[in-house]
């Protein structure tokens, strides 16, 4: 029963409609996928409608940028009540601030190529929550560089010339109002360091204290290393430990299902769960 609880849609940084990704997920052969688009719950509608429809699990998710002490966490939360004012108010804020910081961007890579915000906003799906693959995107249609990845390696570099950051919350507060909106909320890819720097294990540590449910341990941006130490730090915290692809479309390599959650613990989340129903439900 292959179970992956980590996709994109064009509502945020994939490349595919949620239906698509709902329709690839049976294609590749899983059971239940989660919807976890950036910062928005804009494609879980149009997700359930589909999941219906080719007959598959859907539990619909969100990955929330987050940043303690500006290193970054991405917090997933699951089965959350989408319509949670504060939650709301908190994604809105982060879509916002991402337009905003996608301009900033924009004006600094123009002044020394040929690149508008028009340009960017032409490569996203309307309302999108907008992030730097779409700035990429365009940045490859423009024929400045070949795909997203060469992309992400020079212009939009985090320590480049042309990076800016976006609001990001303390994870604290996100695990606090995904929690309060019956979500159950997992750690993505906790040490992914050729993202970016990772937190201690003593911040995760404060993490489950407040409330966090499980770790993403199984994620293509794990080397063994990584995988060993989310394992035993999910063992000795006592926290669920999940598998899952980050599918992108075609944005990025990850393939649905190349790493999957099993049965048990996602019985788990959806035992935990009190926002909104998997469904079929
Ligand atoms: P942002 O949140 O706008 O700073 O952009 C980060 C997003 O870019 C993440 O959600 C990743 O999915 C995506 N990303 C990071 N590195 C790459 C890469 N090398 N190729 C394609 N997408 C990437
Ligand atoms: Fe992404
Ligand atoms: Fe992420
Ligand atoms: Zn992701």
């Amino acid at each position: 029963m292959p179970i992956d609880l980590h996709t994109h849609s064009i509502r945020s940084d994939g490349t595919q409609s949620p239906a698509e990704v709902m329709s690839s997920a049976r294609s590749a052969g899983l059971d239940v996928v989660a919807l976890t688009d950036h910062d928005t719950t804009a494609g879980w509608g149009e997700a359930a409608d589909a999941a219906a429809e080719v007959g598959i699990g859907l539990v619909r998710g969100i990955e929330i940028s987050c940043a303690h002490e500006g290193i970054s966490i991405h917090l997933l939360g699951y089965l959350q009540d989408p319509a949670n004012p504060a939650l709301l108010a908190e994604i809105q804020q982060a879509r916002d601030s991402r337009r905003s910081r996608a301009r900033r961007m924009v004006e600094a890579l123009a002044e020394d190529l040929s690149l508008t915000y028009e340009d960017v906003l032409a490569t996203a799906a309307p309302e999108a929550s907008i992030g730097r693959p779409h700035i990429a995107d365009a940045l490859v249609t423009k024929g400045v560089v070949a795909s997203r990845d060469e992309a992400f390696a020079t212009l939009l570099h985090p320590r480049g010339p042309y990076y800016v950051s976006h609001y990001a919350p303390p994870p604290e507060s996100v695990l606090r109002l995904l929690t309060a909106a019956g979500g159950v909320v997992v750690m993505a890819h906790p040490f992914a360091h050729r993202r970016g720097r990772v937190v201690g294990d003593e911040v995760i540590e404060g993490l489950a204290d407040a409330g966090l449910a499980g770790l993403e341990v199984w994620h293509r941006d794990h080397d063994a290393a990584a995988i060993a130490r989310g394992d035993a730090l999910a063992a000795r915290l006592g926290l669920l430990a999940t598998g899952s692809s980050d599918y992108h479309g075609a944005g990025k390599l990850n393939r649905l299902g190349e790493n999957t959650t099993s049965p048990a613990v996602l019985a788990q989340i959806v035992e935990r769960a009190s926002g909104t129903p998997v469904l079929p439900a």
